[in-house]
């Protein structure tokens, strides 16, 4: 955890508590660092898999997966593996449900695919995931769907690249791989949310993945007030209004 703006941090929350205590809607932006304290590794991060291993953003482009049998093969090898299907919500995922409960909360828009918003109690028609989730398979071809306990007990039985059981097609997680486009509803009503609400707080994220780290900046745009939480530095820390560096799960229950 970086320690530089730990002088000035009492301060910073109390600025980004009365911020948010004075809105009267929020909207909310998070990404891997919220769930790194529920033992998920972020991408970005000192210790996120992709700084240590670079090899497995492959994994996740679209491109890889369709044309590299190997490739799906170890991505069905690690999901069989994912902390993600065990993890449990920390004091920041419930100190959003807290928001929600208070009648303040926008919309809840998360980069996860780990569901542990909805897992902790935030109602999924307030959340946006806008990469989709880890919870669900689906099929390139056709487009059907399921649980992926279903599609993880095939890879367990000894099918290592399952196909669609409806047309045979290639199945993946039903999240939003590189290469692929968000879904244009989801989109808009991250920037509904960015352009109505109050505050935008970001709790947990990079901000470098675009398009949805534009959220901050139609955010500004908009004239609304900007929070981020983050363990590191973002490139908009300087066009925002707060920001607290630190761990999520510790700070968004003393902010909100
Ligand atoms: P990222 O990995 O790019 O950035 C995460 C940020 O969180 C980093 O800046 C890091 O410093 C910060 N961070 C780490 N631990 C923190 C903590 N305890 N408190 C506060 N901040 C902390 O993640 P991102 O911006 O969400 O971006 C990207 C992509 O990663 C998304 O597409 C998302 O789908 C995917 N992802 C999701 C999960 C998950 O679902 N839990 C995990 C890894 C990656
Ligand atoms: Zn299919």
């Amino acid at each position: 955890m970086p320690d530089a703006a730990d002088e000035s941090k009492p301060q910073a929350i109390e600025t980004a508590r009365r911020v948010i205590r004075d809105a009267s809607s929020v909207a909310v932006l998070t990404g891997a660092g919220i769930s790194t304290d529920s033992g998920i590794p972020d991408f970005r991060g000192p210790n996120g898999v992709w700084t240590r291993n670079p090899e497995a953003e492959k994994r996740s482009t679209i491109q890889h997966y369709l044309a590299d049998p190997q490739v799906r093969r170890d991505a069905w090898q690690i999901r069989l593996e994912s902390d993600m299907f065990t993890a449990s919500p920390n004091d920041g995922h419930r100190a959003l449900v807290e928001l929600e409960r208070s009648g303040r909360l926008h919309t809840l828009v998360t980069q996860n695919i780990d569901g542990l918003h909805v897992i902790a109690g935030s109602s999924p028609d307030n959340v946006v995931e806008i990469h989709g989730t880890v919870h669900r398979w689906e099929c390139v071809d056709c487009g059907a769907r399921g649980p992926m306990q279903e599609a993880l007990d095939r890879v367990r039985a000894g099918d290592p690249d399952p196909s669609c059981p409806i047309c045979g097609g290639i199945m993946k997680s039903a999240t939003i791989m590189f290469g692929q486009s968000l879904v244009a509803a989801d989109l808009l009503r991250a920037e509904i949310a960015a352009t109505q609400a109050d505050v935008l707080l970001a709790v947990g994220t990079s901000l470098m993945v675009y398009p949805i780290a534009g959220m901050v900046q139609v955010a500004l745009e908009a004239g609304r007030s900007v929070v981020i939480v983050n363990a590191q530095s973002t490139p908009f820390d300087s066009q925002a209004t707060v920001v607290v560096q630190g761990s999520a799960s510790a700070v968004l229950p003393a902010i909100l």
